[in-house]
């Protein structure tokens, strides 16, 4: 049964470093029996527009725009001109449709990285939400380190509706996001041997709430951890799923596609 990956990055550059690059992967075989559909997920104005150039070319494949709070610290243009770049990407519904843009993402607080500029990290969060919040698109949010301030920031814009990626936050927090109709995605960290507290949050997801994720090329799971990571690589991600879960790996794997295709209104 093929799975939904929710979130990977397939323009990045370290699949160039394999033969064939990234296009090698997405056109194998083994690649087409395990996957379904992809979410490429862009990071700044650079990669947005190599996510949806290379969207364009893989049927199974949509894509996600925004400025990641880590990125949104390194770019000479002003938040002014970055975020008016974006918005002219995703403002016109007939672009997105061809451009297959489904979210604004990734967005939210990175305090992993030093230096963390917070002040500018709010300002981008906050204004990618308020988008959001205009044009009726879902998010994908990137929560490092920053638990408490990402959901005070999420609960300040009730109509926005999206996934916590890579979720990384506490089983009481998953709660309270589940309460306020966040969806929550997992992807190779569950399967880490010292990831109980991952694990303790993923149980409490219902399946209508759970996605599955690669974060690709980074996070690859637990037997391939430290490789280069694809979609191909996710069957042991919907594993630990379905053990955590106590159901089979197929229902895993279709609910997590019917959450995806709704939140992203993928037909
Ligand atoms: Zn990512």
């Amino acid at each position: 049964m093929k799975l939904f990956d929710s979130h990977a990055h397939y323009f990045d550059h370290k699949f160039d470093t394999l033969e064939g690059g990234a296009h090698a992967i997405l056109t194998s075989p083994e690649f087409a029996d395990a996957v379904s559909h992809v979410i490429n997920v862009g990071t700044n104005p650079e990669t947005n527009r190599r996510c949806i150039e290379q969207t364009a070319h893989y049927d199974f494949m949509w894509c996600a725009v925004g400025i990641h709070p880590h990125d949104c610290q390194h770019l000479d243009q002003t938040p002014d001109a970055v975020l008016a770049e974006l918005y002219d990407m995703i403002r016109d519904p007939e672009a997105r449709r061809r451009d297959k843009i489904v979210a604004i993402g990734e967005i939210g607080f990175d305090y992993y990285w030093p230096p963390v500029n917070k002040e500018l990290q709010r300002e981008y969060f906050a204004r990618q939400l308020e988008m959001a919040r205009e044009l009726d698109l879902p998010v994908i949010i990137h929560d490092r380190e920053a638990h408490g301030d990402s959901f005070d920031m999420v609960k300040q814009y009730p109509g926005v509706r999206g996934v916590f990626h890579c979720y990384s936050g506490s089983d009481e927090m998953a709660k309270e996001l589940l309460k306020l109709g966040w969806y929550l995605s997992f992807g190779g960290p569950v399967t880490y041997k010292n990831a109980e507290k991952v694990r303790r949050a993923a149980a409490v997801v219902p399946l209508d709430r759970l996605l599955l994720e690669t974060d690709c090329p980074y996070l690859a799971p637990q037997p391939y951890r430290g490789k280069i990571n694809h979609s191909g690589l996710m069957s042991c991600i919907a594993e630990m799923q379905a053990e955590l879960h106590g159901v089979a790996f197929e229902q895993i794997a279709s609910a997590t596609a019917d959450n995806a295709k709704k939140l992203f209104n993928i037909p």
